[in-house]
């Protein structure tokens, strides 16, 4: 498989070529020039598969660099039940991403599938442990060495960490806003004591560190000579990763491919929803994709206006569902470039217009009118929503559920239609974001036994200000 850049004007690259890159060199991202096609017929065959099993079906279409048994041999050692069964309750144990039905509503069934019960507790566990997987391998097989330099607010950062911790010939360095995340997630950031992780805890907010990530990034004699690479929400390898449990949930709520479902997906970069849109364009039968925001509503701005229109800094607001506070979809892009026939010029024009004008206006095109063939619909969940719904999830069916994933359920009871099941995408466990919870219910966030005494664990950070230089003199003297 060749991948291109959504800009038209990168040379095509193989899956490892782009593997541990960011952007292509045009400032595009990179895409596979076709979607490989899955029969209903394949699709059938795929039922009794582990969930291993169908992501070698599933990532063997898109990565045929690497050769079917090392392929297979990296999934089988990635998507294991000790990996990802950290806070499960008893039934579907063994599951790496159970389906629970939530119930009937609207004529259809509402269920959740679970993707937060990996490492750090949260969806991104799914495709940043496989990536962990493949860096280690491609690394080794160049006999290169990488040092990720990244900026996270919190949940990125801990499942990069998680990913990458012991793992040869990459190094890790976090920059996270000091006393800005929630206890529990710096906790489960910095009592990481692996050499080969260093957290930095920047003096000043998320937007600082990313100032620095990319300062640093744009610095090119610097990033050769200390061989820098990102980790972040636009890498390939992720979400394609990510396609996989999109074909797993599928399975799960159907009993033949003649059945349709659709997705709701709380949606912050559009990375995850993006994943569900290549599953849809591969052949699996999703009915609709649900955009679902919290009030930084970009996306659903966008699906339901056709004017895209990226916020600025200032506007941004801090929600509680943080995971989804964003002021432009970095993932976007890649649905741009199908939505205008793959025409990397246009795609360009229309990115550049984004930072020069703020935003585009696809309104009065056609390409707006015809985007229903897509299947995407969207909505927006504020913070009462979010506590109201956290409460009637768990008092009609006994299940607490997370802010972002209660954004979703909030967005997908508005787009219920009969005989068709709609999926909410369960983007983390309520325990990451225990403070609104408890605001929520007046009891604390269930804590699954591994994650007890995390607060009480030794912590291994160093403070650092909100400077370059600083930063840079850091990786200088840290790096082997
Ligand atoms: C990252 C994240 C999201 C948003 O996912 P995108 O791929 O950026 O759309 C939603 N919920 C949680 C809990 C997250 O960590």
């Amino acid at each position: 498989m060749r991948y291109q850049s959504t800009r038209g004007n990168s040379p095509q690259q193989s899956f490892l070529e782009i593997l541990l890159g960011g952007l292509a060199p045009d400032g595009g991202l990179y895409l596979p020039v076709e979607y490989p096609q899955v029969s209903p017929a394949q699709l059938d065959s795929w039922r009794s598969l582990t969930y291993a099993d169908l992501a070698y079906e599933v990532l063997s279409l898109y990565c045929d660099d690497i050769p079917e048994e090392d392929l297979r041999a990296l999934l089988r050692k990635t998507y294991t039940e000790q990996v990802y069964c950290n806070g499960r309750k008893a039934d579907n144990a063994k599951d790496i991403s159970p389906l629970h039905w939530l119930g009937e509503e609207g004529g259809t069934r509402l269920g959740l599938l679970s993707l937060s019960n990996g490492p750090t507790l949260a969806f991104k566990d799914m495709a940043m442990q496989l990536l962990g997987n493949l860096f280690e391998y491609a690394l080794k097989r160049s006999g290169q060495k990488l040092n990720i330099l990244g900026a996270t607010s919190g949940d990125t950062g801990s499942a990069a960490e998680y990913a990458m911790r012991g793992k040869e010939g990459v190094n890790v360095f976090m920059l996270s806003p000091r006393g800005k995340m929630s206890a529990f997630q710096s906790a489960q950031m910095y009592s990481l004591q692996d050499p080969n992780i260093f957290n930095l805890a920047v003096a000043g907010v998320f937007d600082d560190c990313q100032d620095i990530v990319k300062a640093v990034s744009n610095d090119h004699v610097f990033k050769v000579k200390y061989r820098i690479g990102t980790v972040n929400s636009i890498n390939w390898g992720r979400v394609v990763a990510q396609v996989v449990y999109y074909f797993q949930g599928y399975l799960l709520a159907t009993q033949s491919s003649s059945e349709k479902v659709s997705f709701t997906v709380p949606s912050g970069n559009f990375g995850n929803i993006c994943a569900g849109h290549i599953a849809r364009m591969m052949g699996l039968p999703i009915a609709h994709l649900v955009a679902a925001t919290n009030e930084n509503d970009v996306l659903n701005e966008f699906f339901s206006t056709g004017v895209y229109r990226a916020r600025k800094s200032a506007e941004t607001l801090h929600t509680s569902s943080p995971s989804m506070d964003i002021s432009k979809a970095s993932n976007f892009e890649r649905f741009v470039f199908d939505l205008v026939g793959k025409d990397g010029a246009q795609t360009a024009a229309m990115f550049k217009q984004v930072d020069t004008a703020g935003g585009f206006d696809i309104s009065q095109e056609l390409i707006f009118q015809e985007m229903g063939q897509y299947g995407f619909q969207s909505g927006r969940s504020t913070h009462q929503n979010r506590l109201d719904t956290i409460r009637n999830v768990d008092q009609q069916y006994n299940i607490m559920i997370d802010t972002h994933t209660a954004d979703g359920v909030k967005v997908a009871r508005d787009y219920l239609e009969p005989g068709i099941p709609m999926i909410v995408l369960e983007t983390a466990l309520p325990i990451k974001f225990e403070e609104t919870i408890e605001i929520a219910l007046g009891r604390p966030a269930e804590c699954p036994e591994a994650f007890k005494d995390i607060k009480s664990k030794p912590q291994r950070v160093e403070n650092i200000d909100a400077d370059v230089n600083q930063v840079k003199t850091f990786l200088a003297t840290h790096l082997d």
